[in-house]
């Protein structure tokens, strides 16, 4: 890609697809297209023609999905499964048919088998059972990954997929119900601090480990795939360390400047005990991570602070 190639970021409104935009801009590329889903609805097919008909990116990112945590997920199994499929199916065929360039698709790190070893390998990939909350998401993204290396070994395309870790950032999603444990930490202890009050709840046992990556981070390293990659094989991005649940509670109090207790409520799930990423192919790539997991802390709690809707607490 150059400053002046003709990008398309779908899915520019989450996010991962926002990170992307925002590291694209900052790059000093002028030449980016994004849709709303009010203005493409990528589950039509013809929609998604008419666009790239008229548009003829050169670049693809698809960070366009419906994605959900576990209940979501549990509740929903026909969007999570056909709505990705769906925009999957469309968008490939369609960028093969125009020519573009090079597309990257991203997954995620839960298409690997739930009694995966650790740390996960990308050849770990459909050797074992999926984790039954999140298959529908899981098999579609599998899906996924199937339809880039089909589009390259029949037509030569260069479809490329990439598998981040578990995500968060500006633009995460900060509701108590449905948001991943970092968002949720952030806003339990900046409310408690605010309330006076004197402990905070962490669900489970505090003992399962979790890797994070910050999105900005992520949005980085697609650029970096995009320039520098082009193979079937997916490419896990991660930080390659991960940290126990009670030991991020203790980091998340310290940035946001909380001063009570942390308890831990055990009626509540623990979920898998550990889930870190190998990212050795992406490291002999010549790519790592820079953002160190206090300073996305501090940053993301930054933007809480700017722009928590009204209402949500605090
Ligand atoms: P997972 O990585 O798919 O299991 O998703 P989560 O980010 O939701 O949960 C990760 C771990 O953090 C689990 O062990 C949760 O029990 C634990 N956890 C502790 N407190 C919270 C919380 O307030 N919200 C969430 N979502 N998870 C929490």
């Amino acid at each position: 890609m150059n400053p002046d190639s003709k990008v398309y970021v779908a899915g520019h409104r989450g996010l991962v697809g926002s990170a992307i935009l925002r590291r694209l801009e900052g790059e000093g590329y002028g030449n980016l297209l994004t849709r709303t889903r009010a203005e493409l609805d990528l589950m039509d097919a013809r929609a998604v023609e008419e666009f790239f008909a008229a548009e003829t990116p050169e670049y693809v990112f698809l960070a366009a999905a419906k994605v959900g945590g576990i209940l979501a997920n549990d509740t929903y199994p026909v969007d999570f499964l056909r709505d990705n499929l769906s925009i999957q199916l469309n968008v490939l065929d369609v960028a093969h048919r125009h020519s573009v360039k090079k597309l990257l698709l991203l997954g995620s790190s839960c298409i690997y088998p739930k009694f995966s070893p650790q740390p996960m390998k990308e050849e770990y990939l459909l050797t074992g059972e999926l984790e039954p909350t999140n298959e529908p998401y899981a098999i579609a993204k599998i899906a996924g990954i199937k339809l880039c290396q089909a589009y390259r070994k029949q037509h030569g395309a260069d479809f490329i997929s990439v598998m981040p870790t578990n995500l968060y950032g500006p633009g995460d999603n900060f509701d108590l119900q449905s948001s991943h444990v970092l968002p949720a930490l952030i806003r339990k202890f900046h409310e408690a601090k605010e309330r006076g009050d004197p402990s905070v709840t962490v669900w489970g046992t505090g003992t399962p480990r979790r890797e994070f990556l910050h999105v900005d981070d992520l949005a980085c390293a697609c650029e970096f795939l995009m320039d520098n990659y082009s193979g079937g094989r997916p490419i896990n991005v991660g930080v390659g360390k991960d940290l126990g649940i009670g030991e991020l509670a203790a980091l998340v109090r310290e940035v946001v400047g909380y001063e009570g207790k942390i308890s831990y409520d055990t009626s509540k799930p623990d979920g898998t005990s550990r889930k870190l990423l190998d990212v050795s192919r992406l490291s002999e790539l010549g790519w790592r991570a820079r953002i160190p997991l206090r300073e996305g802390i501090e940053q993301t709690y930054a933007w809480f602070l700017e722009s928590r809707p009204v209402g949500a607490g605090g």
